[in-house]
């Protein structure tokens, strides 16, 4: 696995950065700019329900992108586009077959928009999670062009994480993102 690790010797390289949501930024973010990438963010995230809680997690990754000044774009939602992805997989218990659809269907659009915006690396926030296993993503994002396999947990990234949001004050979400998450949650 080939993963690029730039240290601060003059320009710092673009990056299309898939964000989840503003506390699995925070460290992304961090580690990123330490390591001479130049993030913008992208937020797509279809699968989050309700629409008001994608508007919420949103809020929060603004307050994010603002503290260290970065650009960010909002895909446009639409939760029934991914509900027909994830078809046939809704009583899949969580990190099983939909969750994989579910990384796929999120980084095939930021793989998109990366390509549409002229950015060579994308990457996803999505490793920081300590729930989330990295290599899935990584085999999942390794179909795409330009993925770069950066696995935020390392480095302590989900504990700097927790520490930055509550810096921030951010909303941390309970549950991870779908309805079906949320039904496992409660
Ligand atoms: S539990 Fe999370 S990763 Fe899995 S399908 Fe739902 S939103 Fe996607």
């Amino acid at each position: 696995m080939h993963v690029h690790v730039r240290y601060h010797s003059g320009m710092a390289t673009p990056i299309l950065l898939h964000a989840c949501c503003g506390p699995c930024s925070t460290a992304s973010i961090e580690r990123l700019l330490s390591e001479g990438w130049q993030p913008t963010i992208y937020f797509s995230n279809s699968n989050i329900f309700p629409a008001s809680e994608a508007d919420k997690r949103f809020a929060e990754l603004l307050k994010v992108a603002g503290r260290y000044r970065l650009p960010v774009i909002r895909e446009q939602y639409d939760h029934s586009a991914w509900r027909q992805a994830v078809a046939g997989h809704e009583a899949d218990p969580e990190h099983g077959e939909r969750c994989t659809i579910c990384f796929r269907y999120n980084l095939a659009q930021a793989a998109a928009k990366a390509r549409e915006l002229g950015f060579k690396h994308f990457t996803t926030t999505l490793t920081v999670s300590r729930f989330k296993n990295s290599r899935t993503i990584f085999t999942v994002g390794q179909a795409f062009e330009g993925f770069e396999p950066i696995d935020f947990k390392k480095k302590d990234g989900f504990n700097r994480s927790i520490v930055l949001s509550k810096e921030m004050n951010l909303y941390r979400q309970e549950y991870c993102g779908c309805e079906f998450s949320l039904r496992d949650h409660s």
